[in-house]
């Protein structure tokens, strides 16, 4: 059977969505393939195994007609279904929907009126003032689409860290299960983990290159081969991402690794102290500059040993102070997933979560956690189905009846609060005050000018039971902008009234980003790193929330949810009997 990702799968549903909405069909075979896009998403089983079994027609969410489709992909590499409606339909309209604040309807209207079937056509549209004569636009939808254009050309061709980092760790995988490779790893932004990625760098260690370049090359998930030679290659795959393959000797596959890993502001001081130390460092190795000797290279830390440096962890390269931090022995004791000891933002099937408080349960003991917060949306979240007051004292009271049957994971009783326009939260104290823990967070009202939105943060870390500030700036990655918010009178906020800010790890979010949290961390502001995970599957992104603490140079005092069970609820508790100003 050839070998498709789930994701990549879920992607060609998604573009199949989009088509029809294009297209003009019915809403209810657009929303089946968004649907089936979601599912496949979050499966946890790979889908040729599901097909294997016959059981793909059994998942919910995905029927007869999508399963049909989605075995002829994996049986021939396409579907004639998509393909007659990419021939159909322009593909510059899909790229123009992904313009934020532009769909389908509007696409459509643009394409019909103005015969506008690409994103610089639009943008000239716009520029030339045309688009307000159409009915029922103005001059302010022509601003709304060239912001979005900035938008999406901000991060044009680049992917989240969560797509970015799932497809090189699939081709990794496939590579190291070749009998031709002996080492292989994904280098680049995807190894620095950084928020969003361009192409994604593989970099193997191989005595066949030729082998190995002619396999990687035939993989189904290639769309096209944009360049192929003896010991590198470059595709794009069926979503749309290149992917950069290099192939070298196994000696050397670490001073590879390292060079490709970059960033070339990191490499181009790494190639400054080597001269200066009478040394020669690049892709195949470490040389004395005099006579070309190799030094030996057993692993990317001999490459720093060699320059009389300790190890910098690829996070951190970025030529912004690590170097000089090695060289006077100040570089951070990063933080590691295995330090965080449980999620203290979960949502459960209770507001809007697909899993059962159980679920959760069970997923946080498989990830060793030692507790996990459920933190349901509050009441006037309708849209999320946010807890009346007597909902939330049923959930505390079932939660209550779990933990006493429950040995080693403490679940602890908590909500995610919204911060109302006004800056008052949406329950009472007495009712927050019965929570181990309040997540606070902004939902509505973006629109306000920065010292309303500034104060209305503030206002609720004022308030003694509020422990955390949820997805402190709301941005979405690609689609929504931070709001305005005075972040450095929120650090100061937090400092002097003890609470905490959210790492959320979402890959759409990742907010704070890693120089706020460089920022914050260095104003002594303790840190969460949460999922916000809707679906247990989702808990799994704690580590680009780590990820983005490490790139933020936190060690693990810096972050609460590393202290122990114990630790954290006396410190939770501290909050509330602090008196403050
Ligand atoms: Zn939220
Ligand atoms: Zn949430």
């Amino acid at each position: 059977m050839r070998r498709i990702e789930n994701i990549e799968v879920a992607w060609i549903m998604s573009e199949i969505a989009d088509l029809l909405e294009l297209k003009g069909e019915s809403i209810f075979k657009i929303r089946a393939y968004q649907k089936a896009a979601k599912v496949i998403a979050n499966l946890g089983v790979d889908l040729p195994v599901l097909i294997s079994e016959k059981k793909l027609q059994n998942v919910p969410g995905i029927g007869k007609a999508i399963a049909g489709k989605i075995e002829e992909l994996m049986a021939t590499g396409r579907i004639n279904y998509y393909e007659n409606l990419k021939a159909e339909i322009p593909p510059g309209l899909l790229e123009i929907i992904t313009i934020p604040g532009i769909g389908a309807k509007m696409a459509q209207k643009l394409y019909h009126r103005l015969g506008i079937t690409s994103i610089d056509e639009l943008e000239a549209a716009v520029k030339a003032r045309k688009i307000r004569e159409l009915p029922g636009m103005g001059s302010k939808t022509e601003m709304n689409i060239l912001r979005g254009i900035e938008m999406l050309r901000s991060g044009v061709g680049r992917t989240t860290l969560g797509i970015a980092d799932a497809i090189a760790g699939a081709f990794t995988g496939f590579l190291l299960s070749l009998p031709e490779v002996e080492l292989a790893g994904a280098a680049g932004s995807t190894r620095r983990m950084k928020e969003s990625i361009g192409d994604i760098d593989l970099v193997v260690g191989s005595g066949q290159p030729d082998r190995v370049i002619e396999i990687f090359t035939r993989r189904p998930q290639v769309k096209k081969v944009i360049a192929r030679g003896k010991t590198k290659a470059s595709i794009v795959t069926l979503m749309g991402i290149r992917i950069d393959l290099m192939v070298v000797a196994p000696d050397q596959y670490w001073s590879a690794l390292h060079h490709f890993t970059g960033s070339k502001e990191h490499n181009v001081r790494i190639r400054e102290l080597a001269h200066k130390k009478g040394l020669k460092i690049n892709e195949y190795g470490v040389f004395t500059s005099d006579c070309d000797v190799p030094l030996p290279v057993a692993g990317e830390a001999d490459i720093y040993t060699h320059l009389g440096l300790p190890y910098i962890p690829p996070e951190l390269r970025e030529d912004l102070g690590e170097i000089e931090a090695a060289e006077h022995g100040g570089l951070p004791e990063l933080v590691e997933q295995v330090d965080i000891k449980g999620d203290l933002h979960i949502h459960s099937d209770w507001s809007d979560g697909v899993n059962s408080i159980e679920q959760i349960i069970g997923k946080a003991a498989e990830m060793g956690y030692q507790y996990a917060a459920i933190t349901d949306h509050s009441k006037s979240l309708a849209i999320a189905k946010g807890l009346s007051d007597e909902r939330l004292n049923e959930q505390d009271e079932y939660i209550k009846s779990l933990n006493r049957k429950s040995e080693n994971l403490r679940i602890l009783s908590g909500i995610e609060v919204d911060i109302l326009a006004n800056g008052d939260l949406d329950y009472l104290d007495d009712i927050l005050a019965e929570q181990d823990i309040v997540v606070a967070s902004l939902h509505s009202g973006f629109r306000q000018d920065k010292d309303k939105l500034t104060g209305r943060v503030i206002s609720a870390m004022k308030n003694k039971h509020v422990d955390i500030i949820g997805h402190p700036t709301g941005r979405l990655l690609g689609r929504r902008d931070p709001y305005p918010i005075d972040l450095e009178a929120v650090f100061e906020a937090a400092l002097k009234y003890g609470t905490a800010l959210e790492i959320n790890s979402s890959p759409d979010r990742l907010d704070l980003n890693d120089k706020y949290v460089r920022q914050a961390g260095g104003m002594g502001v303790k840190i969460s790193i949460n999922t916000d995970a809707h679906d247990i599957i989702r808990m799994d992104e704690i580590k680009y929330g780590v990820a983005t603490a490490r790139r933020g140079w936190l060690e693990k005092d810096n972050v609460i949810n590393t202290m122990d069970c114990g630790q954290l609820l006396k410190f939770l508790k501290k909050k509330g009997l602090t008196p403050h100003p």
